[in-house]
């Protein structure tokens, strides 16, 4: 059975305390997943530095779809790299609605991210008037077909993906887990027929709490976790169930 994969995602939150209290408490850490964790960009070098030495990996929330040039507050995939970065978030849903991130400007991103063996996680969802209007799976089959076909030969082997249903981000209510194993089963099934394979991971009010219930589940494969992220206490546990 693989290991699943745990990511805090600290959206624009956080601080250098935050950071030195979770690495006391995370260093040692002896669990099953692999752990990664999404500071703000500005405390990914604290971050790599904090956790050298340990199993936990660092990435970056957002990756920009260019290589290199005049682009104002942007950062590259080959700098993610130079600075210890192993993974990063592409295509959120609060990057695709509140900054107008369109699946082609998603495809270029993983596909620079991919290019240079950074592991992209590529975030797919459907809104909650998209479920109310039976479109989840057009909408997953619309974001994640513009991914691929962009790609190409670079598609990393080692996919990760994390079906992240808006309406359950930030939300406290997190979809059930037959919503979940519909989506998940879908993705891989997608996924198989073009030849690739992937960690499915879900997003969307994971606390402690649900974690056992949504892990024990045979398609998901980890967690993207946001707010319960924050709080070191809470994502040692999750870490630990996992
Ligand atoms: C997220 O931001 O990716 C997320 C899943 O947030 P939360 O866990 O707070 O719902």
């Amino acid at each position: 059975m693989q290991r699943s994969l745990i990511a805090g995602n600290w959206k624009m939150n956080g601080s250098k305390k935050n950071l030195s209290d979770l690495a006391e408490q995370l260093f040692n850490l002896k669990c099953d997943a692999d752990v990664v964790i999404f500071p703000p960009s500005v405390y990914i070098c604290d971050a790599v530095e904090a956790f050298s030495g340990a199993s936990i990996a660092v990435g970056a929330q957002d990756v920009s779809e260019n290589s290199r040039g005049a682009y104002t507050g942007e950062i590259s995939s080959e700098m993610l790299i130079d600075v210890g970065c192993e993974y990063c978030i592409v295509g959120h849903s609060e990057r695709r609605s509140l900054f107008g991130e369109d699946n082609h400007k998603i495809a270029g991103k993983f596909y620079q991210a991919s290019k240079v063996g950074l592991t992209p996680i590529l975030c797919l969802g459907e809104t909650l008037n998209q479920r109310e209007k039976d479109e989840t799976l057009d909408v997953i089959t619309a974001q994640l077909n513009a991914v691929v076909e962009y790609t190409g030969k670079f598609f990393p082997s080692d996919l990760v993906v994390a079906y992240e249903p808006v309406w359950a981000i930030g939300s406290g209510k997190s979809a059930n887990t037959d919503q979940i194993q519909i989506v998940h089963k879908y993705i891989r099934c997608k996924l198989r027929e073009k030849g690739l394979s992937a960690k499915i991971l879900y997003g969307g009010s994971v606390t402690p709490e649900n974690t056992k219930e949504l892990l024990k589940e045979s398609d998901i494969d980890g967690l993207l976790v946001g707010g319960a992220s924050l709080d070191a206490k809470s994502f040692v546990q999750i870490c630990k169930l996992a």
